[in-house]
């Protein structure tokens, strides 16, 4: 069986294709970024419009096939800014429909989860899910994938190029900071905020600007402690959670999981408590549609596919909302 996945959560128009053996035949993109500022959700959708076309057909000469290859189409319903939302789903639609292929909708958070699974070869991992719009620690627990900490306002993606963007660098900011941060030297101390499972970056944020504005701190020294007090938060929770379900792997996803002084920080961790940790390749760690095909793949296979008509994009839609039939 061969799956067409189509991620458009957030920035990215993402078009992967997998075999059920879980082989990545293809995972073209195209991403919108900025020279400055954040994500403007029309011009995500614009650029959305502009690209998938292309995507779908790029994806299509990487893997050598052509759309009569494909048996399944999944796109990734939710969770995500519904502008970029809809145009992944319309994609999805159209080329099911055109070509009589079923058509399967798909959990984003999720499918980082099982890609990094399957990729990586782990069995019963915690997961921190580091994007930019989310951050969760999720584990699977009674046939759902629940979330046992997250963040009580912005993702960490979100916060780190929030950052970026008021000291004037573009989105993504993530890759910026941790260039600077290399070249830090001095921790400054940040208020480190971890409620019960619960961590929060606005406060931070504030903190961070006002030491930026006050022009006595470094860039330098500034992502550095930045990254340094925000990663921790991540690694003390993600800890907790292994200790408090008793599991022995730790799986990083989402884009932020690139970092890596954030893989250095996690493998740390797993070290100290013998604990495996499991770093999938960063072309699938950010967002992409490679993962949505795997998804696509493992839940066609358990529940059949989805109405196309009844087919709708839920940008609200909760990991844990989820009922888990494939494990
Ligand atoms: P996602 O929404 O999962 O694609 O993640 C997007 C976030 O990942 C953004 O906040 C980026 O700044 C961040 N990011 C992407 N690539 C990297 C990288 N190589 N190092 C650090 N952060 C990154
Ligand atoms: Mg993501």
């Amino acid at each position: 069986m061969i799956c067409l996945g189509i991620e458009s959560t957030a920035h990215t128009f993402g078009v992967g294709i997998m075999d059920e053996n879980g082989k990545i035949l293809a995972n073209a993109k195209d991403s919108y970024t900025t020279e400055q500022g954040g994500i403007h959700p029309t011009e995500a959708k614009n650029h959305h419009i502009a690209c998938k076309d292309k995507v779908v057909e790029d994806a299509l000469k990487e893997a050598g096939i052509t759309m009569d290859d494909v048996d399944l189409i999944s796109f990734s319903q939710s969770p995500g800014m519904a502008p970029c939302l809809v145009i992944g789903m319309e994609k999805a639609k159209e080329l099911a429909r055109k070509y009589k292929k079923p058509l399967i909708g798909i959990n984003h958070c999720i499918a980082h989860l099982e890609i990094g699974r399957k990729l990586c070869g782990c069995e019963d991992p915690v997961m921190l899910y580091a994007s930019g719009a989310n951050t969760q620690i999720i584990a699977y627990e009674g046939g759902k994938y629940r979330i046992f900490g997250e963040t009580l306002d912005n993702g960490i993606g979100n916060f780190l190029d929030g950052f970026a963007r008021y000291m004037g660098m573009g989105f993504p900011g993530g890759p910026k900071i941790y260039s600077l941060a290399l070249e830090g030297k001095e921790y400054i101390e940040l208020p480190y905020v971890v409620k019960g499972m619960d961590v929060s970056f606005g406060g931070i944020q504030t903190n961070l600007k006002q030491k930026y504005d006050s022009g006595k701190f470094s860039k330098e020294d500034l992502c550095y402690s930045c990254q340094e007090t925000v990663f921790a938060m991540l690694v003390e929770v993600s800890e907790r959670a292994m200790a408090h379900c008793e599991k022995k792997e730790l799986l990083l996803g989402g884009g932020v999981a690139c970092n890596k002084r954030l893989q250095e920080m996690c493998e740390n961790m797993c070290k100290a408590r013998d604990a495996k940790c499991f770093l999938p390749p960063n072309g699938v760690l950010v967002d992409n549609g490679a993962m949505i095909a795997w998804e696509g793949i493992i839940e066609y296979k358990s529940r059949g596919a989805d109405k196309i008509d009844d087919l709708d994009i839920k940008p609200y839609e909760r990991t844990d909302d989820v009922k888990v039939e494939w494990r």
